[in-house]
């Protein structure tokens, strides 16, 4: 994520949002849902723009824990992975599954 597609998810989320709020009629059952999961959204992207990238360096979980094994020379990360442990989790798990191995 960078900082261009935080500024347009904030833009489409916000789209979607008045969309729905200036409707005709108010909104109400899945349209609120939807009105809320966008505003949530809007939310997040704002709050990614405000606080830019924290320890991690990751916009998706900048205030998450910084991955113990980066920067580690007996046992270093893949090329390509940054220090974000969430992400290199979901990125174990994907070689996990593709190895087939549990
Ligand atoms: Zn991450």
């Amino acid at each position: 994520m960078s900082e261009q597609s935080d500024w347009r998810e904030l833009q489409v989320a916000l789209r979607t949002a008045s969309d729905i709020a200036f409707d005709q009629e108010m909104p109400t059952g899945e349209q609120a849902d939807v009105l809320v999961d966008a505003l949530r959204r809007a939310q997040a992207a704002a709050l990614a723009l405000s606080a830019g990238p924290g320890a991690t360096g990751c916009r998706v979980h900048p205030q998450g824990a910084v991955d113990p094994l980066h920067g580690d020379k007996e046992d270093p990360l893949p090329p390509g992975w940054g220090k974000c442990l969430l992400c290199n989790d979901r990125r174990r798990r994907a070689a996990t599954n593709r190895r087939g191995v549990r």
